[in-house]
């Protein structure tokens, strides 16, 4: 049976998307066919999708239970959205994101999930690689190893503090 995979925009960015039907929501599509140019993106083999209303009603309504509804954005809740109802109605979904507030509101609803960051190491471009041992930020992501001291890369969030 083919999985159909829902990606957030963080899942969209990365290279290599899953195998299976993949899917988004439009407000997701929207939010990052403006950067497609710069990211190289394939969406052709995406499908996009507009969350129905109801839907979209019902994850208003549990996510002040969760405490996560201020972290949760227009487009998250779509995509929450269309996860639910596409529950309904296919056997196997998964829902691809790194985003803890919708980590946090599929388990509420007993939606499959993935966090895709252990995987990302290619064109997100949130993310920054530095080395364990020197800790000099490397911009190829090809690498693996330190070019300067041959230590493992490790993927870090790329922060305003990181940067001074
Ligand atoms: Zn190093």
């Amino acid at each position: 049976m083919v999985t159909v995979n829902i990606l957030d925009a963080s899942a969209l960015i990365r290279k290599g998307i899953p195998k299976g039907k993949n899917i988004t929501e439009e407000e997701v599509y929207q939010e990052i066919k403006d950067k497609k140019s710069k990211l190289e993106m394939d969406l052709n083999s995406i499908n996009v999708y507009r969350a129905k209303s109801n839907y979209v009603e019902k994850i208003n309504e549990i996510s002040p239970s969760t405490g996560d509804a201020h972290k949760l954005s227009s487009p998250d809740k779509r995509l929450l959205a269309l996860a639910l109802e596409q529950k309904k109605t296919q056997k196997n979904i998964k829902l691809f994101s790194d985003d803890y507030a919708i980590q946090n509101i599929c388990e509420e609803l007993d939606i499959p999930y993935e966090g895709i960051m252990q995987k990302e190491i290619d064109k997100k471009i949130d993310w920054i690689q530095i080395c364990i041992g020197c800790k000099k930020e490397i911009e190829n992501k090809e690498l693996e190893e330190c070019p300067y001291c041959g230590q493992k890369l490790k993927l870090v969030p790329k922060r305003e503090k990181d940067l001074s």
